[in-house]
């Protein structure tokens, strides 16, 4: 079992765009397979190729025992309004209260290269759109209230300068926060 080390937040490898996948071979279902088993060990629920240093499009996830992987992933419709405590494997310990679109319609390609629609909400849905994100070189401290970006303020740059993180804490929308 091959692992890798989980890129945290303030790494620059975070911040780039991916580039989209030409060759869906052997050695990307090797990666996926690798995505995974570092997913599993933290553990998480997914994990996208550039939090673990690797600039391609693809992200893994495992929802109720439903492992999958998305190659060239897009978000095609989006539809409502959910709010949930959103946690990040890049940024340990901190979940934010974030908005975003319930309901999403997922185009990509899996390892065999055949097209798949996933049409997903609540948790199955924020975590498409989660990790879509990271593809596209955004992290969830981008959809972030003022207070919320306050009241985070401090465990952030911890986070970016020594990687060390608190308690477990969630920011709510308002800026109050609940620490474990
Ligand atoms: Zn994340």
């Amino acid at each position: 079992m091959a692992t890798f080390d989980i890129r945290i937040i303030g790494d620059p490898v975070l911040k780039q765009v991916t580039r989209p996948i030409t060759d869906i071979d052997g050695k990307l279902a090797q990666l996926a397979t690798d995505m995974l088993d570092t997913m599993y060990a933290v553990p998480g629920i997914g994990l996208a190729a550039p939090q673990v240093g690797i600039q391609k499009r693809l992200f893994v996830y495992d929802l109720h025992d439903t492992p999958g992987v998305l190659i060239n992933p897009e978000i095609v419709e989006s539809d409502g309004e959910w709010t949930y405590s959103e946690g990040c494997l890049s940024i340990p310990g901190l979940y934010f209260e974030i908005t975003r679109p319930d309901a999403v319609l997922v185009r990509g390609r899996d390892l065999d290269g055949n097209e798949i629609e996933l049409e997903v909400d609540e948790l199955w849905g924020r975590l498409m759109q989660h990790e879509l994100d990271h593809l596209d070189g955004t992290l969830m401290v981008e959809h972030l209230s003022d207070p919320q970006r306050k009241a985070a303020k401090k465990r952030l740059r911890e986070l970016m300068l020594d990687r060390t993180s608190g308690p477990t804490a969630v920011i709510r929308a308002d800026g109050s926060v609940e620490v474990d």
